[in-house]
């Protein structure tokens, strides 16, 4: 298990529970994993698939991207296909071809597919190992992604009595968890609960004062980096997407209005980094499948937790840092509570309201955000401090307020713990209301007390007192406010009271795990990545992750060995992209020799030592066979689907080891672009490419270059 992790994935370690889920799969038994996303799901069923005798049927419901989800099993190097409707006919043939051969590890399918006689028949034939169950609460009408389609799965036990079958959600209420169980009849299954912690993901909450403002000023300070924006409304979408594009900024709108196709299409411009952030209502998704979000921000305040924890959990599913910051100003609330109040049903508008609560509470009080977070989910945080929260990190300041809460509590103490917020806040202020009057309230020691402040400010400290757990709101006697034994002791002077008021914002303070890498490199790395994910029309996280990249340039791998040790490459991709990205990191060095030199005291964590040579060799030799043919270096690149970086090394190789002799640079290059690459060489010299390739205005290519440099060098 752990030698084929770390040759088909080129993961070093098992993420926390997949050790497990695998080995219980390899067994053979039914699986049911609740999971956060960016736990690692996909590994956990592509892993045993790749292990075991025999096909694994993944059930998922999003058809746009189980393109690029097996278009990434691919380029790990799995036989991976999917079926759905949007498969052409000749596709679909081969895709049965393939199963009717027992070709495949992995078959991902929409769940509508279950419901066809025909299916099934096929897959009977097809020796199915086990089923893998994407988003499986989809299956549960108390999910909140009911789709009756999945009720066909609750056949597969039956039908496939001999498979077994792995359910995967990463939302699941322990009520869902049971339904799903049930619903698909899972026997005696091996059950999972991750943490929901995510401890890449750093939260903050900032004051909003002018929001398009504090978007773009966080935008400058992440150029470069992917990653969302919610906001509430779809005008407020729109106008913050305007105002982006505005100021130069690569962002795209999206929400329900839009048309299906300009909605797929925004999510594809995304997807493929070529816009760099969406700006979007909760209508943006489940569809995300895109693992290096590196920041979430939220521009409204979020309905609820678990819609908060949702739409944060898209950012850092590679597991690099991110980034999710709140901007928070308290006339969200007003606005919120607008809503709630035009809720007809009395049970609906008292969960809203109980909602709105918890998620002010999380944005306001004086405690580890995260820690308020799990225990949503009812999970304890262990650990004092998270050390990637703002208020763990001290970027919060602490405001004592202990006066105004004795103000406050003192009054709700001397009318009897019967009123609400707004009477209360009423006798403090020593307002002159009919209500007052008649409970003769006026008479109060407190009444008046909190003259100097208006009623907004003392709601505001009714508001932190109930945040703190100071007061409680009685839910059966018309929300009335009552003293928890912690108020008390405020109340006495036993304790002091204090609340939080955001600083100025600063740079989120927290090293990355990759820490001190080459900013430099791994743009030039990035933009490699980039190039060639257009070419292969992948997303680029499908070639590799931003972890892979930030790792090259942490290390500066050189040879294939190093290479290899680097995380997210396995065997598949160190052959396909290997030598590319060398060849990037080789030049970067040269150029950059003393970064070079430091560098070189890092060591990479050794995965697996086994020699290369024998394929590097062949692979050399393929090219070499196919230049003798007189192919040019385009055509040689299109057959062989390595790119022309790759083979314009080989040539080289060739060309060193004496192999190439015969081999004439004319026909690999046309002869008019090799003239002008030689000139360059002669007025630049040949110490750093990248200058040439500046000088020429971008019109020639390193591949270019080097080849004719090998050619230079051996003629000289
Ligand atoms: P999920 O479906 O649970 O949201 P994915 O399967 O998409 O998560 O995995 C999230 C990311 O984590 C991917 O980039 C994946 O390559 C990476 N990943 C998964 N398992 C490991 C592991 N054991 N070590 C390092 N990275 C991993
Ligand atoms: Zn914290």
């Amino acid at each position: 298990m752990h030698v084929e992790l770390r040759r088909i994935f080129g993961f070093q370690n098992f993420r926390p529970n997949q050790e497990e889920i695998v080995s219980a799969l390899l067994e053979r038994r039914d699986v049911f994993a609740v999971m956060p996303t960016g736990g690692g799901k996909s590994l956990c069923y592509q892993l045993p698939a790749h292990m075991l005798e025999g096909l694994c049927v993944v059930v998922s419901p999003l058809i746009s991207l189980m393109k690029d989800q097996v278009d990434a099993a691919k380029a790990n190097g799995l036989d991976a296909e999917f079926l759905n409707s949007s498969l052409s006919g000749k596709e679909r043939f081969r895709v049965f071809q393939a199963l009717e051969n027992h070709q495949l590890d992995l078959l991902y399918v929409s769940p509508e597919r279950f419901a066809m006689p025909e299916f099934m028949t096929t897959l009977k034939q097809a020796r199915v190992s086990f089923f893998a169950i994407d988003e499986a609460h989809c299956i549960s009408e108390w999910g909140h992604d009911f789709r009756p389609d999945y009720l066909s799965l609750s056949n597969i036990v039956k039908y496939f009595p001999k498979s077994a079958v792995a359910a995967f959600t990463a939302t699941a209420t322990h009520k869902v968890s049971a339904d799903i169980v049930s619903k698909l009849g899972l026997r005696n299954p091996h059950l999972t609960r991750a943490s929901f912690d995510r401890p890449n993901l750093f939260y903050q909450v900032v004051p909003k004062d002018n929001l398009d403002l504090q978007l773009l000023q966080f935008l400058r300070e992440h150029q470069g980096e992917s990653g969302i924006i919610y906001r509430t409304t779809r005008k407020s979408v729109e106008s913050t997407a305007e105002f982006l594009q505005e100021q130069g900024v690569k962002a795209l709108a999206y929400h329900a209005g839009l048309t299906p196709n300009q909605r797929k299409e925004n999510q594809d411009s995304f997807n493929r980094d070529e816009a760099n952030v969406v700006v979007a209502t909760i209508a943006f998704g489940m569809g995300i499948d895109k693992s290096n979000v590196r920041f979430v921000l939220h521009g409204d305040l979020p309905k609820n937790m678990e819609g908060y924890y949702q739409e944060t959990g898209r950012a850092g599913r590679d597991g690099e840092p991110a980034h999710c910051r709140l901007f928070f100003n308290r006339s969200d609330i007003v606005r919120i509570r607008y809503f709630i109040e035009q809720t007809e049903s009395p049970a609906e508008k008292k969960v809203a309201e109980e909602q709105l609560f918890q998620i002010v509470r999380f944005a306001e009080a004086n405690a580890c955000r995260r820690k308020n977070l799990l225990g949503y989910f009812g999970e304890t945080y262990e650990k004092d401090n998270c050390k990637t929260c703002d208020v763990c990190m001290g970027d919060v300041e602490r405001v004592d307020k202990t006066v105004s809460a004795q103000k406050i509590m003192s009054a709700i103490h001397r009318s009897g713990q019967k009123f609400g917020a707004v009477h209360i806040a009423d006798i403090v202020v020593g307002a002159k209301t009919q209500k007052i009057r008649q409970m003769e309230h006026d008479q109060l020691k407190t009444y008046g007390v909190g003259k100097d402040q208006d009623k907004k400010y003392w709601r505001r400290v009714i508001d932190d007192l109930l945040a703190q757990d100071c007061l409680l709101q009685n839910q059966d006697h018309y929300s009335a406010l009552e003293l928890t034994p912690k108020g008390q002791q405020i109340l006495l002077g036993k304790k002091r009271f204090e609340v939080i008021r955001q600083k100025a914002v600063q740079k989120a303070s927290f090293a990355g795990l990759t820490g001190d890498y080459s900013q430099k490199l791994f743009t030039q790395l990035r933009s490699e990545r980039q190039r060639l994910a257009q070419g292969e029309e992948v997303p680029p996280f499908v070639i590799f992750s931003d972890r892979t990249l930030r790792e090259m340039a942490l290390y500066f791998p050189d040879t294939p060995e190093q290479m290899s040790g680097i995380s997210g490459i396995g065997e598949a991709k160190l052959e396909k992209y290997g030598d590319t990205f060398m060849t990037i990191i080789e030049m970067y060095k040269h150029m950059h020799p003393e970064e070079a030199e430091e560098r070189a005291i890092l060591q990479v964590p050794v995965k697996i030592k086994k020699s290369r040579k024998k394929k590097n060799g062949k692979t050399v030799r393929d090219t070499l066979a196919f230049a003798m043919q007189g192919l040019s270096l385009e055509a040689i690149s299109g057959k062989r689907g390595l790119s022309e970086g790759t083979i314009s090394q080989h040539i080289e190789k060739l060309l060193e080891e004496g192999l190439g002799n015969n081999l004439d640079v004319d026909q690999l290059l046309e002869t008019e672009k090799r003239l002008r690459v030689e000139e360059l060489f002669n007025q630049h010299g040949g110490k750093s490419m990248k200058l040439i390739i500046e000088a020429s205005g971008d019109t020639v290519t390193y591949a270019e270059l080097r080849l004719v440099r090998a050619f230079m060098q051996m003629e000289s």
